[in-house]
Parts: C-alpha cells; sequence; structure tokens
C-alpha cells in the first residue's frame, strides 16, 4: 500500500449517506485513503468511539476586519471556527465592503496569515451597478450580497435593481446571498413606533415584521424564478418564507434556503428581557416548541438547504451603548453553532449525516466550493472533525473565543462536542484550544471561467 502521512484510524466516517467504520488516510493535505486497510503511515491518530465528519462550511460570516476590529476580527473569529469545528468560511463585512475587483484584491493581501481556516469572500452589490457583476465573478468571489432593504448602511434593491442584479448574474452563473425584508414595510412601522415613543424589547419584532420577510422573500424568488439566476434567500426565519421558496424552486427556480440557529432555538420573546442581545434580523420568531420542531422538520426534508451562522458579533459593552433603535444588529454564532447541531443529532431532530449535509456538502455545493470542500472524499481536502458524540459540557460565555465574549446560548447543555479539528491535515484545534494554522485563500467557482 501506498504510505500516507497521516492516519486516523478506527473512526466512524460520517457522509450524508450514512456512517462507516474505515481509516481515513491523508497525504500533503489531501485525503488519499478510505477503507478498512491501515496503510503506512508517518502519524496515526487513534479514533475509536469518535465521529470523523467534514469540517463545517460556514458561508454566512461578517468578522469586521478590516474595519469594526473592536468587534471581531480573522484571528479570533476564525480560531473560534476551529475550536468549533470549522474548517472553510466565506466572509463579508459591511462596514468594508468589496465593490470592485480592486478591493477583493486588496482585501486577500490584508487577510494573508490572518485566518485559522480557509476562507472566501463575497462582494457587496450596490443597486445600479450591475457593470462590476462579471469582473467580481471572474476575480473569484464566491457571491453577490444583497439587501432588498437598506441596512447596516448598504441600500437596498428595489425589485427593479434586483431584477438587474440577477440577469447579470445569470449571464455569468454567478450566485447572491440575499437579505429579504421589505423597505416599504419596515420603513412603515418604524415610523409608527417611533411617533409612539416605543424603546422595549418588543418593538423589534413588530418593526422586523413577518410580513416584511415573506413578501421580500416572495419578490425574490419569483425574481429569481424568472432570470434563470441563482440566489439563495439568506437566514429564513419561520417556515412561511421556506414554504414560498419551495413553491418557486418546484416552478425551476434555482433558490436555496439558509437558515441559522437563532431561528430554531431563540424564542421571539426573549427580546423583552435581553434587549440588544437579541437584536438581530430577521429576529428570533419561534414562539412555541411546536415552531421548533416544524423548523428541523424543514431541515430534515432539505426544505431549508444549509445552516449558516451569520456571525455578526459585538461585545456587551457594545450592545449596552446606546437604546434598541442604535446598538448593532447582529449575534456571534461561530463558537457556537456546530456544537449546536451536534447537539440536535444527539437529541435526535436530526441525524449526524444531516449534520454533514446542511453545514457540510450543501454550503460549499452551493458556492462552488465542493468537492475540495464539504465532504470527505478521495482527492477532496483533508478538512475534518473528530467528534465524542456522547461527551456532555455546556456553552458558557467565559468559553467563547470570539471577541464578542458571549453566546445567547449561555447555559445551554451540550451533548456531543468536537475534540479536534485537521485543516488539510493539519491539525486547527484540540480540546477547546486553537492550534496556529494557516488558512487559506479560496477563489469562488467563476475564478477560472472565461469573460
Ligand atoms: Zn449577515
Amino acid at each position: 500500500m501506498t504510505d500516507v502521512d497521516l492516519l486516523v484510524a478506527g473512526g466512524t466516517i460520517v457522509s450524508t449517506r450514512g456512517r462507516q467504520r474505515l481509516n481515513l488516510g491523508v497525504t500533503e493535505g489531501v485525503v488519499t485513503y478510505l477503507g478498512p486497510e491501515r496503510p503506512p503511515a508517518a502519524q496515526v491518530v487513534e479514533a475509536d468511539g469518535l465521529l470523523v465528519m467534514p469540517g463545517g462550511v460556514d458561508t454566512h460570516v461578517h468578522l469586521m476586519d478590516p474595519g469594526s476590529t473592536e468587534r471581531e476580527d480573522f484571528p479570533t473569529g476564525t480560531a473560534a471556527g476551529a475550536v468549533a469545528g470549522v474548517t472553510t468560511i466565506i466572509e463579508h463585512a459591511h462596514g468594508r465592503p468589496v465593490r470592485t475587483v480592486d478591493d477583493l484584491l486588496e482585501k486577500r493581501e490584508y487577510l494573508k496569515n490572518r485566518s485559522a481556516v480557509d476562507f472566501g469572500l463575497a462582494a457587496h452589490a450596490w443597486p445600479g451597478s450591475t457593470e462590476v457583476v462579471a469582473d467580481l465573478w471572474a476575480a473569484g468571489i464566491c457571491y453577490f450580497k444583497l439587501f432588498t432593504c437598506t441596512t447596516h448602511g448598504v441600500p437596498g434593491h428595489s425589485p427593479a435593481a434586483l431584477k438587474a442584479h440577477l440577469e447579470a448574474t445569470a449571464r455569468v452563473g454567478g450566485v447572491s446571498l440575499i437579505h429579504c425584508e421589505d423597505e416599504s414595510l419596515t420603513d412603515a412601522a418604524e415610523q409608527v413606533l417611533r411617533a409612539e415613543g416605543r424603546n422595549d424589547g418588543g418593538l423589534l419584532f413588530e418593526w422586523r415584521n413577518r410580513d416584511a420577510e415573506v413578501v421580500a422573500a416572495a419578490v425574490t424568488g419569483i425574481i429569481a424564478r424568472r432570470t434563470g439566476a441563482r440566489a439563495v434567500i439568506a437566514h429564513v426565519s419561520h417556515p412561511e418564507v421556506a414554504e414560498y421558496v419551495g413553491r418557486e424552486r418546484a416552478d425551476g427556480a434555482h433558490l436555496a434556503a439558509e437558515s441559522c440557529p437563532q431561528y430554531f432555538l431563540l424564542r421571539e420573546d426573549e427580546v423583552l428581557e435581553h434587549g440588544a442581545l437579541r437584536k438581530f434580523t430577521p429576529p428570533a420568531r419561534m414562539r412555541s416548541s411546536r415552531d421548533e420542531s416544524d423548523m428541523w422538520d424543514l431541515l430534515r426534508r432539505g426544505a431549508l438547504t444549509h445552516i449558516s451562522t451569520d456571525h455578526a458579533p459585538s461585545t456587551l459593552e457594545q450592545k449596552a451603548d446606546g437604546d434598541l433603535w442604535d446598538v448593532h444588529f447582529g449575534l456571534p454564532g461561530l463558537d457556537s453553532t456546530m456544537p449546536l447541531l451536534l447537539d440536535a443529532a444527539a437529541r435526535e431532530q436530526i441525524t449526524y449525516e444531516d449534520v454533514v449535509r446542511v453545514y457540510s456538502r450543501n454550503p460549499a455545493r452551493t458556492y462552488g466550493l465542493w468537492p475540495r470542500k464539504g465532504e470527505l472524499i478521495v482527492g477532496a481536502d483533508a478538512d475534518f472533525v473528530l467528534v465524542d458524540p456522547a461527551v456532555r459540557w455546556t456553552l458558557r460565555n467565559e468559553d467563547v473565543i470570539s471577541k464578542a465574549g458571549w453566546t445567547p446560548f449561555h447555559g445551554r447543555e451540550i451533548t456531543g462536542r468536537v475534540v479536534r479539528t485537521y485543516l488539510r491535515g493539519a491539525l486547527s484545534a484540540r480540546d477547546g484550544e486553537a492550534v496556529a494554522s494557516s488558512g487559506r485563500f479560496l477563489p469562488g467557482p467563476g475564478a477560472s471561467a472565461p469573460f
């Protein structure tokens, strides 16, 4: 047998198709052997009793670097990810958006040696600036980020602007991640709430209301179908949005539906008690355990196609700086998302195979990073985690590695934990601590395409 650099022996390999006890061989950072034999290896890791899963591929992450690095930066955010079991991210930040090819090249250069995970970058689409679409796609962005409402200082796309953008991306085969809230509906609600002098937590879900999300997602779905463009509805917060996405998909739209743990596990009324620590948008909508089980059902069935963190941290001080109208939107998520998914598998709300599907394979496929990323197959990058599925532990603010320094899931008991993370065959985290590792830039799927 051909020698390998690293052999992971005796573990249970989890794929989307099932679990199998196989040995995994790695040579020069790539999976070169999967099978029952034990090829000679320079290094052997015994993994009896452990699950061997592909590393998390988190495709919606904001690390504020360069930019608001008092909130987060690449070294801290990606270390949090590595410890949790993430090996690939796609990042974009609203404060310093990538709008041109020069912006992309400059950011890529700045991030050299700043990432503990492999990373792709997304660009922000500005309404009316469709002339940059083809060049940005060919330069290697992983997707275009769009808003239907002016948010975080980024102007919103009207249906007309959205149509023009999606026509331009359809021509080059590009994909867009679209934040769906209808601006006329959030604006109208805001005017009423401000006139009433409202400043309580309850304003959040009246302002960022369900109608606004459903209307924008439905319009986006129609335009995506009619232009033939590939698009992802960002952070689907409740089942009704997934229904509209499902209808358009059944009619031929190339639509994916992303969701995040906060839309499964946090309740709508928590903002009344926790205020700014639950300020993110769309906000939490779950009102009952019935709602929660509906979301898990949609995830199992594939109506929700994948999970991301939408990691957008602020520290406790930053969250306390101003009233609910003024403080930043967003939650930290890189520390907690893989643990919460493993716990959902331990609780049998989903399976471990589902975890691989929704947090590795599907997101990698959606943005053209598969099969190099997202699945443990011969020829793929050896990005994987060793999971002890039985260990019980508690998510705590004290253990958060993100600069946020807190988690909305503080105190939640978790069953199952990533004990080691490997990036291209090199250890990147062990037992809750990051090990120095060097993430590489991942060009998007359009990078080599002619234009
Ligand atoms: Zn986001």
